[in-house]
């Protein structure tokens, strides 16, 4: 029943974009605070309205049977939902899937990176702003960096290529830290990717106008200590690289404001809750969850439901960092 058909046509938008990359958010949970991604004080969703992890699998082998071929497990912290190798272990044999990748804080990868990498996970993206223990600490509100430096290390240890780290700056809290971030990722032989401050969710904690800094100058302040050349290279997702004279290191960009990514959109997002959100800074979406409630183990209906949707996706996104953040969920329930 579930079986992909060689004649299932891609997943294409009324823009005409194909959509062949799923992002599936399996906890809004999170042992971090980050002051960027969350309040302080976060309600998280009861049980019986998060997905479990067999209606998570149920969907991703939707989407790969609609000729998905990138899925990228994120949350929240994916690390802490229980049991989630054996969703890996599963995701990451389903037929025609090309490549199964997950962002972390790395707060649990000292324990798990080995037994993710056996599980058939292919790349992981660790999120790191800061290189300094205490302000490590004010940044994610309970973080240890040590724990994190300890995950980068085993991940290396456990075999992972082209590990990534993404780093968000805020002016005025980090941006010191460019630099070494860099230097950082040259001496492990790691790629990293700076993420502008995107409004979603409201947080008092800090002013996004105040601390937005772009990738333009982000690049000004690289390009003080190394040459940087752009390349054309993508790994399927709103990255732009460039590489650093003299290694092997790339520098992504992701610029939701300052270059807008949407015309090369490939991607969709399921969020925990099973609501598939067809754009990061918009509304629209669909309710898989209460179709797969509805109908149990109907791999036919599901498929439907997700081609349908691909008609709601939205032109593009209209960021604002200076009124109200008009996307009052947070990052961790978008799936970052
Ligand atoms: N917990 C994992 C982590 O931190 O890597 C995965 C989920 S997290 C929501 C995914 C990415 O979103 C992280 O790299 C984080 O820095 C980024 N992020 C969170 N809130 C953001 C915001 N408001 N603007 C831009 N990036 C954000
Ligand atoms: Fe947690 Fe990731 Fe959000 Fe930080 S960015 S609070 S680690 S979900």
């Amino acid at each position: 029943m579930n079986a992909a058909t060689h004649e299932t046509p891609p997943l294409v938008d009324r823009f005409g974009r194909r959509v062949d990359y799923v992002r599936l958010s399996v906890t809004d949970r999170c042992d971090f605070r980050c002051v960027y991604c969350m309040a302080e004080d976060m309600e998280f969703l009861p049980r019986n309205q998060i997905l479990s992890l067999e209606e998570i699998l149920a969907a991703a082998e939707a989407f790969v049977s609609l000729g998905v071929r990138k899925i990228r497990l994120t949350g929240g912290e994916p690390l802490v939902r229980q049991n989630i190798l054996w969703l890996v272990e599963r995701i990451a044999r389903l037929p025609g899937l090309q490549e199964l990748t997950l962002t972390t804080n790395g707060s649990q990868l000292a324990k798990m990176a080995a037994p993710l990498r056996d599980a058939g996970l292919g790349r992981i993206n660790v999120s790191l702003d800061s290189l300094r223990p205490l302000r490590f600490r004010e940044l994610t509100r309970t973080g240890k960096l040590e724990d994190v430096l300890s995950g980068i290390a085993a991940a290396r240890r456990a075999g992972f290529a082209r590990l990534k780290l993404n780093a968000v700056i805020l002016r005025g809290r980090n941006d010191d830290e460019v630099l070494d971030l860099v230097d950082y990722a040259r001496s492990n032989e790691l790629d990293i990717s700076f993420i502008e401050e995107m409004p979603l969710g409201k947080i008092e904690e800090h002013d996004r106008a105040g601390t937005f800094l772009s990738s333009e100058e982000l690049r000004e302040i690289i390009a003080t200590r190394h040459t940087l050349t752009p390349t054309e290279e993508s790994t399927g997702g709103p990255s732009r690289y460039w590489r650093i004279a003299g290694s092997d290191t790339r520098v992504g960009f992701i610029s939701p404001h300052s270059h807008n990514f949407c015309h090369l959109c490939n991607r969709v997002r399921l969020t925990v809750e099973g609501r598939l959100l067809l754009c990061l800074g918009n509304e629209h979406s669909a309710d898989l969850r209460a179709l797969m409630r509805e109908y149990p183990g109907d791999a036919v209906r599901l498929r439907e439901a997700i081609r349908a949707a691909m008609d709601l996706k939205p032109e593009r996104h209209w960021f604002d960092l200076a009124n109200e953040p008009q996307i009052v969920r947070f990052m961790n329930m978008t799936g970052g």
